[in-house]
């Protein structure tokens, strides 16, 4: 089974420490040591008047189907300070996980969408995913990650953290 791929957001509190703690999580869903990304401060897309956001993506053989893996995304949010019932779409959060893209997989399903629905016009993810994957091909696509960044026309800003 070849890596998936995941990207991790957040904006509110020590985000370092939740991306630190949600990587040693993320490790349960995984059967290789996960391959990470430099993180990234970006302007909000979407969304209320809020701080930038904090990005980073990892890459890791799965352990368990799309769907289990999903559910352990959302119980990691969890218990990293994440309410659903609170929050406002595109808004403020400690910690959001998805799935950017799965081995081989294209879903339409909306539960579960393969590639992310968002993730070519997102610079974001594109930006940091790109440092770790640049020549993988975006299923239901022909092109790859570097070639869609190239060609991305999102304008908001996307700043290297790490040296
Ligand atoms: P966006 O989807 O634009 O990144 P978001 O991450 O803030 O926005 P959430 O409220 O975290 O949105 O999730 C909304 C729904 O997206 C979830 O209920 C989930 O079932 C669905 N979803 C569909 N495809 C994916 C995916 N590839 N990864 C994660 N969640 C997904
Ligand atoms: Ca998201
Ligand atoms: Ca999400």
């Amino acid at each position: 089974m070849a890596y998936a791929w995941f990207s991790l957001g957040g904006n509110v509190g020590d985000v370092d420490e939740t991306f630190a703690s949600a990587r040693r999580a993320l490790r349960d869903l995984a059967v290789t040591p996960p391959r990470v990304s430099p993180m990234y401060a970006s302007q909000p897309v979407g969304g209320p008047d809020q701080p930038p956001f904090i990005n980073q993506v990892v890459g890791f053989r799965p352990r368990f189907s799309p769907h289990a893996t999903l559910r352990g995304l959302w119980h990691i949010e969890r218990d990293h300070g994440r309410s659903r019932a609170t929050e406002v779409r595109w808004g403020p959060r400690t910690l959001d996980l998805d799935i950017l893209i799965w081995p081989e997989t294209v879903s339409a399903d909306p539960e579960l969408t393969l590639p992310h629905p968002r993730l070519l016009a997102r610079r974001f993810v594109l930006t940091p995913l790109a440092t770790v994957a640049p020549d993988l091909v975006v299923p239901g696509t022909e092109r790859t990650v570097a070639q869609w960044l190239a060609d991305c026309p999102d304008t908001h800003w996307v700043k290297r953290l790490d040296p």
